[in-house]
């Protein structure tokens, strides 16, 4: 066996997850680079429309942009997670330096920090 494993008792299928977060990344881009694209010039709201058809298109733009802030969270984690398992830390959190249980990883693959670190809202 020329491959050691570092990690004992987590039997996770790491090019499975790499293939599955940069699947999720790719959709992501594809779906952020879409919602932040400029409005065509003066199509979507027209004087001529009543007000109300206005206000309900302005709505629907403010929530298409809450929905690209929170891919971008998404897109960053995903990011983390690629390089933690270019570096070989994955699995590993950021903060502590503990072992992110097996369990986490398979609910939420792009975790970087454990399940305490993650809940007290450390910095970074
Ligand atoms: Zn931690």
């Amino acid at each position: 066996m020329a491959q050691s494993e570092p990690r004992g008792g987590a039997d996770l299928d790491l090019e499975a997850i790499e293939s599955e977060m940069r699947e999720r990344l790719g959709e992501i881009r594809a779906r952020g680079a879409d919602l932040k694209r400029p409005p065509e010039r003066g199509a979507a709201i027209g004087f001529g429309k009543r007000i109300g058809d206005g206000t309900s298109e302005a709505i629907g733009r403010l929530t298409e942009v809450g929905v690209a802030d929170s891919l971008d969270a998404i897109e960053e984690r995903l990011e983390r997670a690629l390089a933690k398992l270019a570096e070989g830390t994955y699995g590993v959190c950021d903060s502590c330096g503990e072992e992110i249980p097996a369990g986490r990883l398979k609910i939420a693959p792009e975790s970087s920090h454990c399940v305490s670190c993650a809940g007290s809202a450390t910095p970074g």
